[in-house]
């Protein structure tokens, strides 16, 4: 596992720009001119799925492990010892590799539907017009006919790819695997800790960007209450919100103001998921 104060998230980024720009070459290669996504074998959807993954996991614990320290700070004076630095490491390399493989699932899963999209709409190549019948129906109008269509100029296999794997890609799959890495440090702590039935709360914290409105119901809540609908931060593309540790008695938690002492109704959460139209 490399230590967290090697990872760097400006050489993750060109590592992760030199990746696409491969995985943009593959597909257009494979894609063919004129270009059809049906000849992209499938081994090479999961050779991508498989090195998005990879990569996606150097950044979860880099970032996670930068979380860790954060979150798990004075832990073991907290519980007096009885979480260890190893547990937690274990633990946050678990969950990682699960967010990992999910997201780099999503990733290519989202790429594929947008390959498949881009060339759908593609104006059909034209067939090689064939010569008039000489027997035309008889009694047609000539205003009937329809008017000869210019040929389309053909969309050059790179101008597909160009529209998938763009820099905007890959900054927001940056940013967003970054703030799950950071909530994964924080989930880490709280899922070794109740291994050992410590009394622990998991606690959203709002972030200070621009919001939906389905973030600010959640700010100072626990697990208990959002964890159905998200496992934490992001909630969605560009959420910066994240999740705190904290240890104690619920009634503490409330007195001291980290915790709300009355949660937004079920239902009023759902509405305002519904609204934002969030895929949760
Ligand atoms: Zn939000
Ligand atoms: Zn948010």
């Amino acid at each position: 596992m490399a230590t967290a104060t090697r990872f760097s998230k400006q050489e993750f980024r060109q590592r992760f720009s030199r990746l696409q720009a491969k995985h943009r070459r593959l597909v257009m290669d494979a894609m063919g001119n004129p270009p059809d996504h049906r000849n992209v074998p499938k081994y090479l959807w999961e050779q991508i799925e498989k090195e998005e993954a990879a990569a996606y996991l150097i950044l979860m614990t880099g970032v996670g492990l930068q979380s860790l320290q954060i979150h798990s700070r004075g832990v073991e004076r907290k519980t007096g010892g009885a979480i260890t630095q190893v547990e937690l490491r274990q633990e946050l390399q678990r969950q990682s590799i699960k967010r990992a493989r999910w997201a780099a699932r999503q990733t290519t899963a989202t790429v594929r539907r947008k390959l498949q999209q881009i060339i759908e709409k593609l104006p059909e190549p034209k067939p090689t017009p064939k010569p008039e019948p000489a027997r035309t129906p008889a009694g047609r109008p000539a205003a009937e006919q329809r008017p000869v269509e210019k040929p389309k100029p053909a969309v050059k296999p790179e101008e597909i790819v160009d529209r998938i794997w763009t820099p905007s890609r890959r900054d927001r799959i940056i940013d967003n695997e970054s703030v799950a890495a950071v909530t994964n440090g924080a989930s880490t702590v709280v899922e070794v800790a109740k291994k050992k039935k410590l009394e622990v709360f998991h606690i959203w914290r709002l972030g200070t960007c621009q919001h939906c409105e389905v973030c600010p119901l959640l700010d100072r809540t626990d697990e208990s209450y959002w964890g159905d609908v998200t496992s934490g931060p992001p909630l969605h593309v560009n959420c910066c919100c994240m999740t705190v540790v904290e240890f104690g008695t619920r009634e503490e938690l409330v007195q001291s103001g980290k915790l709300l002492a009355r949660f937004p109704s079920e239902a009023e959460l759902l509405a305002a998921i519904r609204r934002s139209g969030w895929k949760l």
